[in-house]
Parts: C-alpha cells; sequence; structure tokens
C-alpha cells in the first residue's frame, strides 16, 4: 500500500471544555438551520508527497490558514451535506452516507482534487457523530454534517494545489425554511443561470453557490423562498433551484424531473424519490420540462403539485411560482398531497420509524 490509499487513523483530542449541559440544552430548543455548532470537529490534511495524515477529532476552533492558500483566491473547494437521526429507542442512524462519499469523490475529480477514501469519509462522519453524540436532536430535528475540502497551498500560480485539509463539523438543525411543513415560493430566475453545459453544475462546490447568491437575493427581493434556474444555453429549460432538485406531479399521476446532464447536481434525496415513487408503481419521467410547459401545466391543471427536495429541506410543497412577468399557483397553493405522502415515507426511513427494505440506514454504533 503507498501513502496515498492508506486509512489513516483518527486521533480522538476531545474538546477539553465543552458546552455546559444546561447551555447544550438552551440552544437546542430553537434551532434555526445551520447557527448551532457542535463541540467538535474532524480535521484530516492532504499532502501530494504523503497523501492523507495527522487525521484527529478536536474540539471545533477556527483554521488557521496562508493568506496565499489557494482556496481563497481560485475557490478549490468542495462540500457534501448530510444528516444523523436519531430515532424513538435512542439509536443513532446516517442516511446513505456512502452515496455521499461516492458524490464527494466525483465533485473532488471535477475539481482536481484528491479523493478521499469511502472508507476514511465514513469513519471520520462515523467518529464525529459519535463524540457529538449528545448534540443530536431527536423528534423533527436531526444533526446536520458538513464534510468540506479545500485547497491550503500558499501559492498564487494557476494549477490545482499540492496541500488540503478536509474538514467535518456539524449543527443540530430543525427545519430549513421558517414556515415549517408550509408550501414555499420561488422565484424562476430568467437573467442568471447557475450551470453551464461542461461547467462544475453536477460538483457540490462553494463556487456554485457564490454565483447563484445574487439571483438568491432577487428572489428574496420578491419575497421568494428560493430561485429556480433554467439552463444556460436557452434559458428556457428548468433546471433545479439554488440548493435543492425539483419534481412536478401531473393530475394523471405521473412525475417529471428534469434529467441529470451534467448541469444539475444529482441529489441523493431526489435519487430516494426516484425508487420511492417508482415502488408505488409512478411513472417518472426524467425529461427536460420547461418553464412554457410549467406556466400552462399550471393554468390548465394538468399539473397539480411541485416540490423540491435535498437534504436540508426533505421535501417541501411549492405553492407560488412569481417570475418577472407575473406569478400563478400550484394547485391551491398549498403542500400537494403526494408531496406529503413521499415526505413521510421517507422521513420514516430516515429516523428508523418504517423497515428499512432498501438498507439505506447507516446505524453509528456508540
Ligand atoms: C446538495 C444539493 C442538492 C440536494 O442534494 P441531496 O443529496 O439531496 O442533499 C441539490 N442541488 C444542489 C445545487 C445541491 O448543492
Amino acid at each position: 500500500m503507498n501513502a496515498h490509499s492508506k486509512i489513516p487513523d483518527i486521533a480522538l483530542d476531545l474538546n477539553p471544555a465543552p458546552v455546559p449541559e444546561a447551555d447544550r440544552n438552551r440552544l437546542m430548543e430553537s434551532l434555526g438551520f445551520g447557527k448551532v455548532f457542535t463541540d467538535h470537529m474532524v480535521t484530516i490534511r492532504w499532502t501530494r508527497d504523503g497523501g492523507w495524515q495527522d487525521a484527529k477529532v478536536t474540539a471545533r476552533k477556527p483554521l488557521s490558514i496562508d493568506p496565499a492558500a489557494a482556496v481563497l483566491h481560485y475557490a478549490q473547494e468542495i462540500f457534501e451535506g448530510m444528516k444523523a437521526y436519531r430515532n424513538d429507542d435512542g439509536r443513532v442512524l446516517l442516511f446513505r452516507p456512502e452515496e455521499n462519499a461516492r458524490r464527494f469523490n466525483e465533485s473532488a475529480r471535477r475539481m482536481a482534487m484528491p479523493e478521499v477514501p469511502e472508507e476514511l469519509f465514513i469513519k471520520a462522519v462515523e467518529e464525529l457523530v459519535r463524540v457529538d453524540r449528545a448534540w443530536i436532536p431527536s423528534g423533527d430535528a436531526s444533526l446536520y454534517l458538513r464534510p468540506f475540502m479545500f485547497a491550503t497551498e500558499a501559492f498564487l500560480g494557476v494549477r490545482p494545489s499540492d496541500e488540503y485539509v478536509f474538514c467535518i463539523i456539524a449543527s443540530p438543525v430543525g427545519a430549513y425554511f421558517k414556515g415549517g411543513a408550509k408550501a414555499v415560493s420561488v422565484w424562476v430566475e430568467t437573467h442568471y443561470t447557475r450551470a453551464a453545459n461542461g461547467g462544475t453544475g453536477a460538483a457540490k462546490c462553494g463556487g456554485n453557490y457564490a454565483g447563484s447568491l445574487v439571483a438568491q437575493a432577487e428572489a428574496y427581493k420578491h419575497s421568494c423562498d428560493q430561485v429556480v434556474f433554467l439552463d444556460a444555453s436557452e434559458h428556457r429549460w428548468i433546471e433545479e433551484l439554488g440548493g435543492m432538485n425539483v419534481f412536478f406531479v401531473m393530475k394523471d399521476g405521473s412525475m417529471v424531473t428534469p434529467p441529470l446532464k451534467g448541469t444539475i447536481l444529482p441529489g441523493i434525496t431526489r435519487k430516494s424519490i426516484l425508487t420511492l415513487a417508482r415502488e408505488r408503481g409512478i411513472t417518472v419521467d426524467e425529461r427536460p420540462y420547461s418553464f412554457e410547459e410549467w406556466q400552462s401545466d399550471a393554468k390548465s391543471g394538468r399539473l397539480v403539485e411541485a416540490f423540491a427536495c435535498g437534504t436540508a429541506a426533505v421535501l417541501a410543497g411549492i405553492g407560488t411560482v412569481r417570475h418577472a412577468d407575473g406569478e400563478f399557483l400550484i394547485g391551491d397553493g398549498q403542500t400537494g398531497a403526494l408531496t406529503t405522502s413521499l415526505r413521510e415515507e421517507l422521513v420514516n426511513i430516515q429516523k428508523g420509524m418504517s423497515n428499512d427494505s432498501h438498507g439505506w440506514s447507516h446505524p453509528v454504533g456508540a
């Protein structure tokens, strides 16, 4: 085995001053999304000569990097988002973590970064979840895990960095949208786009988000929760939201979702919904769906529901669609019945409340 394929042990250097239990309980009472953080983090370094090394769980603390670190100039950075759930009998479950590990490495390849061996990725996530177990909420809340990797080499030339840090932080989270299960409103962005053919749209990289923020700001300006991006070449085909995939439910019971062609992030929630829906006998077409079609289908009643999906929000019904020339409702503007029922089915699997016939739940032992 060479240095690059060896899985390092993860040293435990525990926080000597964790948040006291009473303060933690108070923090966990009113969770938003990504505002409260746990006591620990994982860091693992990579160098071209030495591979993965110096893996440890430590107190969560600021990172020290050189001002010339490549990530600060050329945005060589990728991330993942996943959740740990505590179920009613106290078991701790991750949902399809091997899918996150695999996608992380797809993102890494696209951004000319080293791959994290899947075994190391999952071991590091499990270690953090074990150490910060007290921070996993029960009920509808969960512990959001954010693995990420960035280029640390101090060098202003333009080429892939020779040094990286892989890090994982964790945040107990409640509902992603303030309105809870209420349907969200979306802004259809007809000027700015998110990803072009041959670009980085299928990689989970910070840069995609940086480029989407001005459109997200437009959405807020129009009192919408999220942006819907259209394709970059024709500004006609619906792609996805800033950080979520999208599905459409037709009156005849079938569903439509845009196909993965390199400009859309291949969501694990999307993939899971495709499986669950098809198992119910629902026809799901992965096909291009245009904004024109969306408008006319909503108007004619051919379209009855639409929802956004991703780890953070799970499934969120889309009620109102706003755009430069007006707005329209989907159905009666509320979260639809199929959206609600698919959401429940998925959440029950994630929380270990139903039979996991797909092997999607990954228990984390004590
Ligand atoms: C993470 C992400 C999603 C959703 O992926 P999940 O694996 O379902 O969480 C969708 N779109 C974008 C742009 C994303 O970054």
